[in-house]
């Protein structure tokens, strides 16, 4: 089994739509959306879910009033400045303020504060008509992505050694955070999307120096390459420097989003347009690499 993880070095790069495509190409595979801050692979898999789970979140604490004798003790130890006196004058802790230390329960005199873990975010396996997909919804203002992603990934490595599926294709989040260092560690091969503008650049820099921190091969798709032909080639030649194969460079079309308003992957979408021998391209070369166990 191997892992196929699709990054981008920022959001809004075709990344998803990379995704999908790769996911409805392949067979025998376990989808994962590791973009757990803003997860959009449910959209064009409409996965059904089949299990629920909670995962426990940030610690969050919370004043009990008839407890409290308003010694404002923790208010002076609350380093994030969470603790206020309320408008009714009792002392409250104000939720996105709190970062979750606990310092002000052990200082409380009284015990008059508790602290309890986020049920906000939870986290799914579902049925798609691509095979299984692990994902993930997280609540407003929470945190821990990073293990949330590490969470996935165990679950959907789980999937596919029981069920001795051939991949595991992982929808990256964007950027070189915390979630995207936990959806990259242990993959066999990145998919770089990027997309030809100086940020793109920049960005795509950024996340390919992460990706040869932990040595894992990287290649890499350029989407929308016809919107600027200057940069496009700069980035062309970036790769060729660096040593990163380039698969595809991806024409701009309006078929992406049209795709996307009917819930579908551009190949059930347009199959044979230029878009998605762009993608069979990318697909292609993974299957050909894993064929000739190079992965
Ligand atoms: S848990 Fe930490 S951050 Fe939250 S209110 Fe208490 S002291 Fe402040
Ligand atoms: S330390 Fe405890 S008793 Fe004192 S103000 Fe805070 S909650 Fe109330």
């Amino acid at each position: 089994m191997k892992e196929i993880t699709i990054l981008s070095g920022k959001g809004g790069t075709g990344k998803t739509t990379v995704t999908a495509a790769l996911a409805s190409l392949a067979q025998n595979i376990v989808l994962c959306d590791n973009d757990v801050d803003a997860a959009d692979l449910h959209l064009l898999m409409k996965p059904v879910v089949q299990k629920e789970f909670v995962f426990a979140g940030a610690w969050q604490a919370s004043v009990n009033e008839k407890e409290c004798i308003q010694c404002n003790i923790c208010i002076d130890a609350c380093r994030f400045d969470a603790i206020k006196i309320n408008v009714n004058g009792f002392v409250e802790v104000q939720p996105f303020k709190c970062e979750g230390c606990r310092l002000c329960e052990k200082v409380c005199p009284v015990a008059a504060i508790d602290a309890e873990r986020s049920t906000n975010n939870h986290w799914y396996i579902s049925n798609t008509r691509y095979g299984t997909m692990v994902h993930a919804t997280m609540g407003p203002g929470e945190e821990n992505s990073g293990k949330l992603v590490s969470t996935l990934r165990k679950e959907a490595r789980r999937i596919a050694v029981d069920n001795e599926l051939e991949f595991i294709i992982n929808d990256g989040p964007p950027g070189i955070g915390c979630s995207a260092i936990s959806a990259l560690t242990g993959t066999n091969l990145v998919v770089l999307v990027t997309e030809p503008s100086k940020s793109g650049l920049m960005d795509a820099s950024r996340l390919v120096e992460l990706t040869q921190s932990f040595e894992i091969p990287i290649v890499a798709a350029i989407n929308k390459a016809d919107i600027n032909e200057s940069i496009c080639l700069s980035m062309e030649n970036y790769f060729v420097n660096q040593g990163i194969p380039l698969l595809a460079k991806i024409p701009f079309s309006k078929d992406v989003v049209k795709a996307m308003i009917q819930g579908e992957t551009i190949l059930e979408y347009k199959p044979y347009s230029e878009l998605s021998r762009a993608l069979i391209e990318v697909w292609d070369y993974i299957n050909m690499q894993q064929l000739e166990k190079k992965l």
